[in-house]
């Protein structure tokens, strides 16, 4: 049998549309550029992703969750640099006006748009934040920021947080939330947006300590993403350092995944020293000190190592590497089968009725098994047709029902991977299929 993986975007931009992962927004007024919809399945897979995450970022003893406001103060953004330093050097083709990020694309090549070798404007910063106003009055003190990410709500909350939840360093702050940035090239389907989901983690811990907390949570964070199914040969480090390193951090590696138009970053770990505290409590005027009764009451800002993932990233990662086309050109045998982990897969079992007149046994074994699994019921077309839907939507168990189960009170199991098949009794089918989603 030969087995392709993904070669080229546009083979899961096709098949998400097709079965119902991901659409374009507003499709009918012709789609809005670079923006998504989560279909039925897509949002089912982007939920157990965020519902994986959830458990292993606050399913500890020493983490917590929140879930703050998207609007925020503006001198929250103020403090953090975003104002005055959220930008991206832009230039235009002088010749066909298109707008590329300087810092992405070889500005003494032609351009790749229209191939003019007539160079590109000198680069100008342009800030990502999207601006809107609150209240009905249209003046500037009402102006307000679309937040550009998850993290600043942490922040702002460490106290509150800290001394409700009486949190001992080193303790951590998870969020899962919308952000927006007004990217000046968004592009290769759901990887760069306008609009997308963070997942982020603040994890707060005595200064000096960063080094470890760095290794720790890299491990972590690296073994998390092989418990999705992910490739290991598909993931590796960018160390941040020079000029790429931000301005508030002491270290910060990029987890990266090969994409099918190449390497790009998913998650982000950065170690931000305790720049975020202290410019909150700069501007804010307000004491963020920790008091430490480990160490003789002694008073310190903390430091914070930070997680942040791109949800969205995440998924297309987990849908890239599942994706695979078997037995190309070989028309009785080709398949695209996406072989995501079961803890992931939007759906986990398939009952299909060889024949309509099997449909009142096989709807109440559907019925049963829904109560416990995320299951689907299937009576139109083929068998052959219906596994094939099946093995694109990822579905690692599919049952067919058929004339002897009436006699024998068992039914076929077919496994997505292996297409193998095995005849069960119908009362150990759901101890079967929990011993097969782990
Ligand atoms: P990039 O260099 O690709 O612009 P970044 O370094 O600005 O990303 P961070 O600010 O570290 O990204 O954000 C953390 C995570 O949020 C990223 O690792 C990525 O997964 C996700 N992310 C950032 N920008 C976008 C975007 N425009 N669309 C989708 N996800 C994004």
């Amino acid at each position: 049998m030969s087995e392709s993986n993904l070669k080229d975007m546009s083979q899961l931009v096709s098949l998400a549309k097709r079965r119902g992962f991901i659409f374009q927004s507003s499709e009918i007024y012709g789609g809005l550029s670079s923006c998504w919809d989560y279909a039925p399945y897509g949002i089912e897979l982007k939920n157990n992703i965020k519902q994986k995450w959830w458990k292993a970022m606050t399913l500890r003893e020493d983490i917590v969750g929140i879930d703050a406001s998207i609007f925020m103060h503006p001198q929250v953004w103020k403090a953090s640099g975003h104002v005055d330093g959220f930008n991206d050097p832009m230039v235009d083709c002088k010749s066909c006006k298109s707008r590329f990020r300087a810092d992405k694309i070889d500005v003494t090549a032609p351009c790749v748009v229209c191939g003019s070798k007539d160079t590109f404007t000198e680069p100008r910063d342009f800030n990502l934040m999207f601006k809107t106003q609150m209240g009905p009055v249209e003046d500037s003190s009402a102006q307000v920021y679309l937040r550009p990410e998850t993290a600043q709500g942490i922040f702002v909350n460490f106290l509150n947080v800290q001394q409700t939840m009486r949190k001992k360093l080193p303790f951590g702050i998870s969020q899962i939330g919308k952000a927006f940035r007004n990217e000046i090239t968004p592009g290769n389907f759901i990887f760069r947006t306008r609009e997308f989901e963070q997942m982020e983690m603040q994890y707060f811990i005595k200064p000096g300590t960063q080094k470890d907390a760095m290794e720790q949570w890299r491990e972590l964070r690296f073994n998390w993403h092989l418990s999705n199914g992910i490739r290991k040969e598909k993931l590796r480090w960018y160390q941040q350092t020079g000029e790429d390193l931000a301005h508030y951090a002491d270290a910060a590696y990029d987890l990266e995944y090969e994409y099918a138009h190449g390497w790009g970053e998913m998650e982000g770990i950065h170690s931000r020293t305790d720049f975020d505290l202290k410019t909150h409590q700069e501007h804010s005027g307000k004491n963020l000190m920790y008091t430490d009764a480990m160490d003789n009451n002694k008073k310190y800002l903390p430091y914070v190592l930070e997680t942040s993932v791109g949800c969205d990233r995440c998924l297309l990662a987990v849908m890239s590497d599942a994706y695979r086309l078997e037995n190309e050109g070989d028309k009785e045998n080709e398949r695209v089968v996406m072989k995501f982990h079961p803890s992931l897969a939007p759906v986990k079992v398939a009952v299909l009725p060889l024949v309509k007149k099997l449909e009142e046994p096989a709807t109440k074994l559907f019925q049963d098994l829904a109560t416990e699994f995320a299951a689907e019921y299937d009576v139109a077309g083929s068998i052959g047709k219906r596994y094939r839907r099946q093995d694109e939507i990822g579905t690692p168990f599919c049952i067919t029902f058929d004339f002897d189960s009436l006699e024998d009170n068992a039914v076929t199991i077919r496994d997505r991977d292996s297409m193998k098949q095995e005849r069960i009794s119908l009362d150990k089918v759901k101890e079967y299929l929990r011993n097969g989603l782990v």
